[in-house]
């Protein structure tokens, strides 16, 4: 999945996200990527998030909205990934190591980060100081 998620001059938020799907999908598969809340989901009074990795997983904790429903609790956008990925990890607690899943979230004051299950989740943004590339924390580091 590619997602893109931004924070406008005027102080707005957007996203979009694009996917292959997984490889040897069944046919009429639907991922998360084009349902909203799953595998992207923008409140502009809160934040924006979006997913990428086993879409089924995201979909079962309708995973973008539980980020962003996260960061209007107070939560920072990686505490908000981290607790969306570790209510995937206790619902598959025998194969959370091998269910790759991660999010990437933004907030309103423009506060960024993310979470994946393994190790190997690069972001990127692009801000005033131009373009960087961040690792996504993990929980099997
Ligand atoms: N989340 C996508 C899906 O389940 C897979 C991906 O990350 O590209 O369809």
């Amino acid at each position: 999945t590619i997602g893109i998620i931004a924070l406008d001059a005027a102080g707005n938020l957007s996203g979009a996200c694009t996917t292959s799907g997984m490889a040897f999908k069944m046919h009429g598969r639907v991922g998360d990527s084009p349902i909203i809340g799953a595998g992207l989901y923008v409140d502009n009074e809160i934040g924006a998030a979006t997913a990428t990795g086993v879409g089924e997983e995201v979909i079962k904790i309708v995973g973008c909205h539980l980020v962003v429903e996260l960061m209007r609790q107070g939560n920072s956008p990686e505490d908000a990934c981290r607790l969306a990925v570790e209510r995937i990890a206790t619902k598959n607690p025998k194969k959370a190591k091998e269910v790759q899943v991660g999010f990437l979230a933004l907030n309103k004051q423009g506060e960024y980060g993310a979470y994946c299950l393994q190790k190997g989740f690069t972001y990127a943004v692009h801000d005033i100081s131009g373009n960087n590339l961040y690792d996504g924390k993990s929980k099997f580091a």
